[in-house]
């Protein structure tokens, strides 16, 4: 019994500090698990134009942008926050951090269906990422809000780039059915705990990877932690790929600080995942696929 194991934590911007991202991953660090980060290349900040998309987040503005900055109309590249850049940086070099790209503003820019605009855009971020992180393998697309066109994923596939998303959102092709699921995902209990048929395959050149939230602010941490342990465990009992998908910031109320019970929930079960003897921790980049 083998799970190999990869911990994809979304929406790294401008406005991450280093001191959150080692609030949640620091322990995965000392023991010298890599963390695979999707990194926002310019933080839009406008409204989300889509009002299917709003309701989707249930906000006006994407959760993941301080309240301060929200609406004030500008783009933030990641590659102003020096101190981030270079923590990354220092990451990269130990083996610590994949940099996955996602998106180019976290806004609607996946829903696009122009494949010379997609081609525009996936070139700009990956770009301003090469940028930041000039030894980062870049290999692996995370499309913002799970949701991208059909014309996307084909220019994907077609660069060879790998793509983490979830199972609902690559392989229902209605938008109806997909908007569905994705709700079912993130706002039903019921759903958080249930295994997709595959979670990791290959198509062409390029690897999917199908990611799992687990540890979200609207759940009972324990139950979070429950739900977590026991989709771990049905992975390595079938030696499938393990991706645990996170967004840092839901660790944190912005102005009250660290939601601890939520952390705590957390740290148990990277001790639980670190207890199993039989788990290789990989990224996107490094993590074999034999055909499925
Ligand atoms: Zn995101």
């Amino acid at each position: 019994m083998t799970a190999r194991v990869i911990i994809r934590d979304d929406d790294t911007s401008f406005f991450t500090t280093p001191e959150m991202l080692t609030v949640v991953y620091g322990r995965c660090w000392e023991s010298g698990i890599p963390v695979c980060l999707s990194v926002i290349p310019a933080r839009a900040t406008a409204r989300i134009e889509e009002p299917w998309l709003r309701s989707l987040v249930n906000s006006d503005y994407d959760p993941g942008i301080p309240e301060r900055y929200r609406g004030s109309g500008r783009s933030y590249p990641v590659s102003e926050n020096r101190e981030l850049c270079a923590f990354i940086n220092e990451k990269i070099y130990r083996g610590l951090v994949e940099v996955a790209v996602h998106g180019y503003g976290h806004a609607s820019e996946f829903l696009s269906t122009d494949k010379d605009s997609i081609k525009e855009v996936l070139e700009r971020s990956r770009s301003l990422l090469r940028s930041c992180f000039p030894t980062a393998s870049l290999s692996t697309v995370v499309p913002p809000y799970e949701c991208f066109s059909t014309q996307w994923i084909e220019t994907l596939l077609d660069a060879g780039q790998n793509i983490s998303t979830i199972y609902e959102s690559f392989y229902l092709r209605s938008r109806r059915d997909r908007l569905r699921s994705w709700r079912r995902l993130l706002g039903e209990r019921l759903g958080v705990n249930s295994l997709p048929p595959r979670t990791a395959e290959r198509i062409g050149d390029s690897k999917l990877f199908f990611g799992l939230n687990f540890f979200l602010p609207q759940y009972d941490a324990e139950e979070c932690l429950e739900n977590a342990v026991r989709a771990f465990d049905a992975c390595l009992r079938d030696e499938k790929v393990f991706v645990c998908t996170n967004h840092y910031y839901h660790f944190f109320d912005e102005h009250n600080g660290p939601r601890e019970e939520l952390l705590s929930a957390w740290h148990s079960f990277i001790e639980h995942m670190l207890r199993s003897n039989n788990v290789v921790w990989t990224t996107f980049e490094n993590c074999s696929l034999n055909g499925g």
